[in-house]
This record gives structure tokens, C-alpha cells and sequence, in this order.
């Protein structure tokens, strides 16, 4: 029965990252769980999106704010807005050549780089014009 509900309320977490497609923070995450169950808990819902993202189901955005979540992607870069602090996908492919140079010059194996741009979106730019 425990395993059940368990299973159950990790898809819930699971389809509301999903359904949302805005990089939710956990607490975004969490109010939209509660809205469709009012038994979820606050922990149940942080453990869940850090097992889904463990297990690979869904991406953890590491951003200097706070972290948050997100369907699965190649990767990619991402813009943070400093007005609002809506997260976007940044049409920008990732550049892999710059791991590899990494790579070179410091005798590191790098896997990867996060990058995050930072800026007005196009709703908070019109807002202050
Ligand atoms: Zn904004
Ligand atoms: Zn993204």
C-alpha cells in the first residue's frame, strides 16, 4: 500500500514538471502538487524531484538563485531574467569546443559547462520602457 501511494506521488511530481514546461523551482512544484493532492508533503515533493532527477527522468538546472527543473533536453544554456527571475531556454546551441579547449589547457577531463545569461525578458523590458 506505502509502495503504492509512494509511486503514485512521484508521478504526480513528475507530470506537474511536465505539464508546467517554465523550469519550476521545487516550491513552484510543490504548489502545484498540493493543488491536485492536499496530502503531499512538502519533503515528499523535494525527495521526489531529487530521485526523478537522479534516475535521469527529468534535468536539475543548477542557477544561482535557486535550483530548478525540467523536462529532459540536450543541453543547453539558459536566461535567467533579473526583473522577474523567469528562467528561458537560450537559442543558442552549446558550444562543445569549449570543453574540449578547457580540456587542453588544463589537463582537466571536463564534461560539461553551465552557462546562464542574464537580462530583462521581453515582458519586463516592455514593462520599464
Ligand atoms: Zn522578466
Ligand atoms: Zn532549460
Amino acid at each position: 500500500m506505502k509502495k503504492q501511494r509512494n509511486t503514485r506521488q512521484r508521478q504526480l511530481v513528475l507530470d506537474v514538471v511536465l505539464a508546467r514546461g517554465d523550469h519550476p523551482t521545487a516550491d513552484q512544484v510543490y504548489a502545484d502538487a498540493r493543488a491536485i493532492d492536499e496530502k503531499i508533503s512538502r519533503g515528499t515533493v523535494y525527495r521526489n524531484l531529487h530521485t526523478l532527477a537522479a534516475r535521469g527522468d527529468i534535468l536539475q538546472v543548477k542557477l544561482p538563485d535557486v535550483d530548478r527543473y525540467e523536462e529532459l533536453a540536450d543541453r543547453h544554456y539558459h536566461i535567467i531574467c533579473t526583473e522577474c527571475g523567469a528562467v528561458y531556454d537560450a537559442p543558442i546551441p552549446y558550444d562543445d569546443t569549449l570543453d574540449r579547449r578547457a580540456s587542453e589547457i588544463s589537463g582537466c577531463d571536463i564534461k560539461r559547462h553551465r552557462t546562464t545569461f542574464e537580462g530583462r525578458c521581453p515582458e519586463c523590458k516592455q514593462r520599464c520602457e
